[in-house]
C-alpha cells in the first residue's frame, strides 16, 4: 500500500489522538535505517521513542521471537512459564530487585507500582495511599498514570483524577519534604525526565530524595520506563547515583518493540502482593519474554550498555560544540544515548524536526522545545558524524 492509501484508511477508521502524523509508513528496517512505503530510507535517531534498543531487524532478537512463535505464543498465568521465570531472573540479576511481575506497557507497569505500594502499607494496617510525582514528569496514560503525571494537558479533560496523588516541582527537595504528609506512601520520580525535554535528576535530588524517604519510612518508587535497559549507559539510570529505589518500573526497551513492561521491587515491597491481588492476561507471556531474554542476551554479546554510554558521551560532546555555535541553542544537556538540545522559543523544535526528516533523520521534540536525540543503542560514532553533518546543515537554514 502506499502512503496516501493508508492515510485515508487511518483518517476514516483510526480515533485521531495523534493529529497530523509525519508523512511517512515505514516497511522495514535494517540497523539504525528504516525505509518508506516510497523506498526512502531513514536513519533514527529516536528508536520508536527509546524502544528499539537493538535497531531494526537485529539476527538474534528476530530468531528468539520466530522460534518461540513456532512454539508457543500465550498460555495464561495459571500456568507456569519458562521464559518468565528466566527473564524475572536475569532483571534481579541485573539490578537492586528482588522481584519482579511482568505487564505489557510502561503505564500499566506504574499502576502496579502504585498499587504495590498501597498494599504495602495496608499489610503494616497503616492509610498511606498518596503519591508525590513532580511537575513535567510523564509516567503514561492510563488514569492513575495521568494522575501522577505532572502535566495540565494530560488531566484536564479527564477530571476527576483518582485521588492521592500530588505534583511538585522537579530538582526541589524542599516541596517534596513539605508535600509529605502522614497519608504518604511514596515519592514517585523519574531520574531523567524524559518527555519533560530531558531534565536531569541532580545527584543531591535523588541521593536526598533516597534519604527523605528513609526518614519518613515511605517508599521511593523510580519510574524507568524510559531510562531503564541501557539508555542511559547503566542498565538502570538510578545506578548512576549511588542509591536503590524501593520499586521501581521497566518497559520500552525491555522486550526491543515487543511489548513488554515490568515492575521491579526489592525488600519487603517485593513480597506485599499476594494471591489474587494483580495479574493480567498478558503480562509476561512466552512470545515478550523470549523477546526480552533476546534483548539481554544481545546486550551482554555486544556491549551495548557499554556502548550507549561511550556513544552518548560521544553524541553528548559532538551537541555541545555544536550548540555553541548557534545562539538559538540554549542548553544541551544528556546522559547516555538520551541526548536534549533545547532551542530558544522564537524557534520552534518541530521545525528543526520537520527539516531533518526531509534529510532523511528521525528525532523528535520533547518537552521545553527540546530536540531529543535517542538513537538505538547500536549507534556507532560514524551514525553520530552522520547525523551532525545533517543537523548543522539545517541549523545553519535557520
Ligand atoms: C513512555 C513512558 C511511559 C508510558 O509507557 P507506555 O508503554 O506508553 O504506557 C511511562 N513513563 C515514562 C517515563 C515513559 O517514558
Amino acid at each position: 500500500m502506499q502512503l496516501e492509501e493508508i492515510q485515508k484508511l487511518d483518517q476514516k477508521y483510526y480515533m485521531n489522538t495523534y493529529g497530523s502524523r509525519t508523512p511517512v509508513a515505514f516497511t522495514h528496517g535494517e540497523g539504525m535505517r528504516l525505509y518508506g512505503t516510497d523506498g526512502k530510507e531513514y536513519i533514527d535517531f529516536l528508536a520508536g521513542i527509546a524502544v528499539n534498543a537493538l535497531g531494526y531487524h537485529h539476527p538474534k532478537l528476530t530468531e528468539a521471537i520466530c522460534e518461540q512463535a513456532g512454539k508457543l505464543i500465550h498460555c495464561s498465568s495459571l500456568y507456569h512459564m519458562e521464559n518468565q521465570a528466566k527473564l524475572a531472573k536475569a532483571l534481579v540479576e541485573r539490578s537492586c530487585a528482588d522481584k519482579v511481575f511482568f505487564s505489557n506497557s510502561g503505564a500499566e507497569a506504574n499502576e502496579g507500582a502504585f498499587k504495590l505500594a498501597r498494599k504495602y502499607f495496608y499489610l503494616k494496617g497503616e492509610e498511606k495511599y498518596e503519591v508525590i510525582s513532580t511537575v513535567n514528569s510523564f509516567h503514561g496514560r492510563t488514569l492513575a498514570s495521568i494522575a501522577a503525571t505532572g502535566q495540565e494537558k494530560y488531566q484536564k479533560p479527564f477530571a476527576p483524577m483518582p485521588e492521592g496523588f500530588i505534583q511538585v516541582p522537579y530538582n526541589n527537595l524542599d516541596a517534596i519534604e513539605a508535600a509529605v504528609t502522614d497519608k504518604t506512601c511514596a515519592v514517585f520520580i523519574e531520574v531523567i525526565q524524559c518527555e519533560g525535554g530531558i531534565v536531569i535528576g541532580t545527584d543531591a535530588y535523588i541521593q536526598g530524595l533516597r534519604a527523605l524517604c528513609d526518614r519518613h519510612g515511605i517508599l521511593l518508587i523510580i519510574d524507568e520506563v524510559q531510562t531503564g535497559m541501557g539508555r542511559t549507559g547503566t542498565w538502570f539510570g538510578y545506578e548512576h547515583y549511588g542509591i536503590e529505589p524501593d520499586i521501581f518500573t521497566c518497559a520500552k526497551a525491555l522486550g526491543g518493540g515487543v511489548p513488554l513492561g515490568a515492575l521491579l521491587a526489592r525488600g519487603n515491597a517485593a513480597n506485599a502482593f499476594e494471591p489474587g491481588n494483580h495479574a493480567s492476561t498478558f503480562g509476561g507471556n512466552p512470545l515478550a519474554c523470549a523477546a526480552g531474554l533476546s534483548v539481554i542476551e544481545a546486550f551482554e554479546e555486544e556491549g551495548i550498555v557499554e556502548n550507549a554510554r561511550d556513544t552518548g558521551q560521544y553524541l553528548l560532546e559532538q551537541a555541545q560544540a555544536l550548540g555553541e555555535k548557534y545562539g538559538f541553542v540554549t542548553d544541551v544537556r544528556g546522559r547516555g544515548l538520551m541526548v536534549g538540545v533545547q532551542l530558544d522559543p522564537a524557534l520552534p523544535g518541530t521545525n528543526v524536526v520537520s527539516a531533518m526528516f526531509e534529510r532523511g533523520y528521525l528525532i523528535n521534540c520533547a518537552g521545553q522545545n527540546t530536540l531529543r536525540l535517542a538513537p538505538p543503542l547500536i549507534a556507532s560514532p560514524a551514525d553520530v558524524d552522520g547525523l551532525m553533518k545533517v543537523l548543522a546543515d539545517v541549523f545553519g537554514g535557520f
